[in-house]
Parts: C-alpha cells; sequence; structure tokens
C-alpha cells in the first residue's frame, strides 16, 4: 500500500458528516480561533441523517389547543425508554428541544407550516399530552424530508463559517494513550494514502449500525466504525443489547415507512382486516411505543394473521385521501410506487419490522464526552454525539423523533464544549509509530487468503436476524454468540479481491465487516447478559421487566483473547419512578 502519510494538525476534528457531526462543528466553528475539521466517508449531504422522514420532536405545543410542555415529553420519553433512559440527560433533552428548533428555523430551515405560518406538528409513537393522556401533536417536520432538510441547513451553517470538509476519507484508527484522545487515522478512498489527524479534540459521530441484520432501514455505509475503533482500544460500549426493531419496514425491502404515516391517521390490519393494536395498547393503538408494536406484529404473523399467511401486516392509508398523502407524506407514497408498484392512496402497504436504530454505544455525558469506565471518569478530548453516542436519553427503546433531536441538543453541546477544551490546552504528542496499527489491519485484508466478506457478512446478518432480533432466549442467543466468535475469528484471514490503492471499495467494506463484527458481538453478548425484559430486549426465558436488579447500564469492555468485562451504572431516577408501562 502507499507509504505516503500525511499529516494535518487543527484544533478540532469531526468524524461523521450526518447531523450530529454537522450540529457539533456549527457550533465549534463558531467559537473564535478554533480550526475545525469534519472527516467523512461520505460526501456529508448523503449522510443517513437525509433519511430521516417524519419528524423532530419539541413541545412547542402548535398544533394541540391544550398546548404541550417540555416535562409531558419528558415523561413520554423516559416511559418509552422503559425507565432506563438517565432522566437528567432527558431533561435536557426536551428542555433544550424548543430552543434548537428554533434555531434551525432561523437558520433557514423551511419547516412545513400550521395555517397561522407557525411550524407544523404531527403526532408520533409513545408522544403524548399530560403524562400520557392522549395522543400529542410534537414532531415538527418538513413534509416527509425533515432529515434532508436539517442535513442541508446545518451545512450551508458549516460552509458559511469555513468548516473544512474532508470527504470521502474513512477513519480506520483511533489514537488515544492512557486516556487522552491523541487524533485519528483515515485513509483517503480516493487514493488509498493515509492521513494522521492530530487534534486537541476529537468528535466521533458515525451513526448507526443496522447492517448487522438482513432486513433494515439502514444503508450500506452504517457499519458501526467508531464503536468499533473505540472498542478495540480498551474502551467501553454502553447497553448495546439495546437495538430497535421499527414496525413499519416495507416487506422484504425493509425501506422504512415513517411512524408519521400513523402519526396522520393510518393503521394497522392483519390478515382479518382487524385493527390489532387495539388490543395490544388500548389507549394509543398504532401510536404506541415503537417496541410494543414491533411485538404486536410478531405475534399477529404467528398467530397465522399475516397477510396471505405470509411474515408481514398491512399499513392502511387508503382513507386519509390523495391530496393529504402527496402533501404530507410524498416521498412515502414515491417509495411505494417505485419499489413496490403501491400507490397508497389506493392500497395498503405490506410492512414488517426492520432494524433501524442502536439506543446504545459509546457512553458520554451531557457534553458529549466519553466514559473511560462505569464510574464516569472521561476520556480527555473524546467526545461522541448522535446515534453512535450513549447518553442515555433513549435507554431501552427511543420514541419516534427523539433521534434527530437527540443530534442537534447533544451535538451542539458537544461542540460548544469542544470548543472551550481546545482553546484551554495543547496538542499532545501522538504515539511512536501512529499509522502502524492502521497500516498492519489494512493489509491484513489485502494478504487475506481464506472467505470472501460476504460470506461472513451474510452469516452473521442470519445468525443476528433469526438469534438477536424482536424475541431472544439462552439458546439462541448462545448460539449467536458462539457464531459471531466463529466468524470474527474467520475474518482474521477475510479475502478481497481488489488489492489496488486507489478507490477500493473492496478494502473499505471488508474494513467495515470487521466493525459490524465488533459491533455484533457486543450486542449478543450484552443480550445475552441481561437476563431481564426491557423496552427493545424482550427475553422469552426472562419475560418482565426485573427493576431491582437491572435498573443499570451495561458497560463492556473487550479484553484479551476476545474476552467481553461488564461493569454496570444506575440508571438515574430523577423526577419519574419507575411504574408499568401502559400504552
Ligand atoms: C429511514 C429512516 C428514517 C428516520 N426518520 C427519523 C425521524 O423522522 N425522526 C428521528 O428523530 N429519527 C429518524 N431516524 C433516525 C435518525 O435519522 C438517525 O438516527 C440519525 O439521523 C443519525 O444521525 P448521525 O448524525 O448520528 O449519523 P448519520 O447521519 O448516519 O451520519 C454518519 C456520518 O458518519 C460518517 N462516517 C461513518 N463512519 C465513518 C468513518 N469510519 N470515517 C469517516 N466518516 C464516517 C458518514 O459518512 C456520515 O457522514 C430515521 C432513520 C432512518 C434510517
Amino acid at each position: 500500500m502507499s507509504t505516503r502519510v500525511e499529516l494535518h494538525r487543527l484544533d478540532a476534528v469531526v468524524v461523521g458528516g450526518g447531523g450530529a457531526g454537522l450540529a457539533a462543528a456549527v457550533y465549534l466553528a463558531r467559537q473564535p480561533g478554533i480550526r475545525t475539521g469534519v472527516i467523512s466517508k461520505l460526501y456529508p449531504t448523503r449522510s443517513h441523517t437525509g433519511t430521516a422522514q417524519g419528524g423532530v420532536g419539541a413541545a412547542l405545543g402548535n398544533c394541540d389547543p391544550e398546548g404541550d410542555s417540555w416535562e409531558w415529553h419528558m415523561f413520554d420519553t423516559v416511559k418509552g425508554s422503559d425507565y432506563l433512559a438517565d432522566q437528567d440527560a432527558v431533561e435536557i433533552l426536551c428542555r433544550e428541544a424548543i430552543e434548537v428548533v428554533y434555531e434551525l428555523e432561523h437558520m433557514g430551515l423551511p419547516f412545513s407550516r400550521t395555517v397561522d405560518g407557525r411550524i407544523a406538528q404531527r403526532r408520533f409513537g409513545g408522544h403524548a399530552l399530560n403524562f400520557g393522556e392522549k395522543p400529542s401533536r410534537r414532531a415538527c417536520y418538513a413534509a416527509d424530508r425533515t432529515g434532508h432538510m436539517i442535513l442541508q441547513t446545518l451545512y450551508q451553517q458549516c460552509i458559511r463559517q469555513n468548516v473544512e470538509f474532508y470527504d470521502e476519507y474513512q477513519v480506520v484508527d483511533l489514537l488515544v494513550e492512557e486516556n487522552c484522545c491523541k487524533g485519528v487515522v483515515a485513509i483517503e478512498i480516493a487514493t488509498g494514502v493515509l492521513h494522521v489527524f492530530q487534534a486537541k479534540a476529537v468528535l466521533f459521530a458515525t451513526g448507526g449500525w443496522g447492517r448487522m441484520f438482513e432486513i433494515t432501514s439502514n444503508a450500506v455505509t452504517l457499519t458501526g466504525d467508531a464503536p468499533a475503533l473505540v472498542w478495540r482500544r480498551g474502551l467501553p460500549l454502553e447497553d448495546m443489547e439495546f437495538f430497535q426493531i421499527h414496525p413499519t419496514g416495507i416487506y422484504k425491502l425493509g425501506i422504512l415507512i415513517t411512524e408519521g404515516v400513523r402519526g396522520e391517521g393510518g393503521v394497522l390490519r392483519n390478515s382479518e382486516g382487524e385493527r390489532f393494536m387495539e388490543v395490544y395498547a388500548p389507549t394509543m393503538k398504532d401510536l404506541a411505543s415503537r417496541d410494543v408494536v414491533s411485538r404486536a406484529i410478531y405475534l399477529e404473523v404467528k398467530q397465522g394473521r399475516g397477510i396471505g399467511g405470509k411474515a408481514y401486516v398491512n399499513l392502511d392509508a387508503t382513507h386519509l385521501g390523495r391530496e393529504l398523502i402527496e402533501e404530507k407524506l410524498p416521498d412515502v407514497a414515491d417509495f411505494c410506487r417505485t419499489y413496490i408498484g403501491i400507490d397508497p392512496a389506493i392500497d395498503p402497504m405490506p410492512v414488517q419490522p426492520t432494524a433501524h436504530y442502536a439506543m446504545g454505544g459509546l457512553p458520554t455525558d451531557p457534553d458529549g464526552r466519553l466514559l473511560a469506565d462505569a464510574d464516569g471518569s472521561i476520556v480527555d478530548g473524546l467526545y461522541a454525539a448522535g446515534e453512535c453516542a450513549c447518553v442515555s436519553v433513549h435507554g431501552a427503546n427511543r420514541l419516534g423523533t427523539n433521534s434527530l433531536l437527540d443530534l442537534l441538543v447533544f451535538g451542539r453541546r458537544a461542540g460548544l464544549h469542544m470548543g472551550v477544551f481546545a482553546a484551554g490546552s495543547d496538542y499532545a504528542a501522538l504515539p511512536d509509530d501512529p499509522t502502524g496499527p492502521a497500516i498492519e489491519a489494512l493489509e491484513r485484508i489485502r494478504n487475506g487468503k481464506g472467505d470472501r466478506a460476504v460470506v461472513i457478512r451474510d452469516e452473521m446478518q442470519a445468525a443476528m436476524t433469526e438469534h438477536v432480533s424482536v424475541f431472544r432466549e439462552e439458546p439462541g442467543l448462545a448460539e449467536a454468540v458462539a457464531k459471531i466468535e466463529e466468524l470474527r475469528q474467520r475474518f482474521r484471514g477475510v479475502k478481497i479481491d481488489d488489492t489496488s490503492e486507489k478507490f477500493n471499495l473492496d478494502l473499505v467494506e471488508a474494513f467495515e465487516l470487521g466493525c459490524l463484527l465488533d459491533c455484533a458481538y457486543a450486542t449478543a453478548t450484552a443480550a445475552r447478559n441481561r437476563t431481564e425484559s426491557r423496552g427493545a430486549h424482550y427475553r422469552e426465558d426472562f419475560q418482565g421487566r426485573n427493576d431491582q436488579e437491572w435498573l443499570k447500564h451495561t458497560f463492556q469492555k473487550l479484553r484479551e483473547g476476545d474476552k467481553v468485562e461488564f461493569s454496570y451504572r444506575q440508571a438515574t431516577i430523577t423526577r419519574f419512578e419507575p411504574k408499568e408501562r401502559v400504552y
């Protein structure tokens, strides 16, 4: 491989050009004298945030006569999380929501409007008025292109503030020694040249890792790079057992049909035409939280009420009328016409649960600082935000609209904190051979003689889908852990066809598979370890939540010989004592 290495020195480096990374970069670059770079393996506006459809949650109270309150939003978020979210962090999320949404409006984001010109809001799962009384309209939206608009708006602000962009550079190693972050190493995809970025502060904002599963709403690029790189450096991951399976992906394809469809009045029906959510969640019905709706769909299918005996149900929006669908859900209508030849104004949409969102990830405090341990100690200069981070505001199950909100609130907080930290710090000396481990890892892939990456990936996705999905139990989890261990061994000899330097996407994809295998290993081992059911983690052999033993966050570190070491941190309870979750 190329022996050329280029060195860069920046005050702050953001890894990831999605919503979280760009939110942080905007607030970093606003601080005088802070030279800020964004490294992104994708051109930033192609990041996955751009696919977010339904909305961003904030208690503006524009569309309900009763108004809204951040405290009701907080209650819903804590309840949705099955009481595992840290309530001090959730309070920050819901209080600051209102400000970040108005800030986006002032930056120029074209929100949909009410007739009197205010930001329009719609219903979303698990969001209610007055501590769960009835569904609320809390999702601020721009048709069904909310994420796209957020990404474009933030990108324009970054350009305006002279943020430096390193597009199509992929970070392949983290430089950290004795809990002090020194920078990152990236490969420039177009040339194969390695770049060392020395920085006073580094933020990871690399998104999710839904590609561990066969059916997912996630793009091929969502491969958990940051959690893997950090875990390999002996630092912890938090709550990896909690992975959200969204109820409504297009059957077999996994492409997401936003909860906004149900927010606008769409309903789920089984093969008998019954609106089955009335049975599982009498108050919130189709707008119960996602873990509840996904389990209900699985049970309907298991009891023989899937459409035509198959593993899907119908999402019926035909009664909403063409005008509403074209105005408020134009992209959904377009996806259905393009991918399955269905017009949702005429026919119901075939849907099945699809792997969607990582609640766990890199543990941080509310300023985005990475935790080195369950005791709350910090890694100096290292930060995370967005889907790859775990603050934790989503606990065991995230509410719709709270991810875009999370990345805005905590991206901004991380950016502000990093700027202050960088202004008061010197550059830490780089390790003696900063590119050594990265070169070794990439060369091993280039010279591998074993299985092709695609073979290992298929086996991983099959094991995760069968054993670590909506329902879990010990024998299946043990099998999944053993399988992932075997695949991690086989990955050491992974083979690629293209060994060239320039635009070697074969190499990049194999590197990403290694990251996915780390995330899958962490997820399966943590799921096996947690012997209770909570939110998205449902154990058939340990049904019911066990607050006595498990009202705590999982921390796990990777040790010598692929051993996983667990420790725990109690969930922070401030306002709402845990109680039974009923929708
Ligand atoms: C179809 C869909 C619809 C959704 N709708 C909603 C919604 O309506 N409301 C809501 O709140 N949430 C929604 N979500 C969830 C939400 O969109 C995501 O959780 C969120 O956008 C993630 O943002 P992020 O900035 O953390 O990551 P992303 O936007 O995924 O960005 C990740 C960035 O990291 C970069 N990157 C990754 N690895 C590397 C590396 N090794 N080196 C360099 N760069 C790297 C990528 O290039 C990219 O720029 C939806 C998700 C999906 C899939």
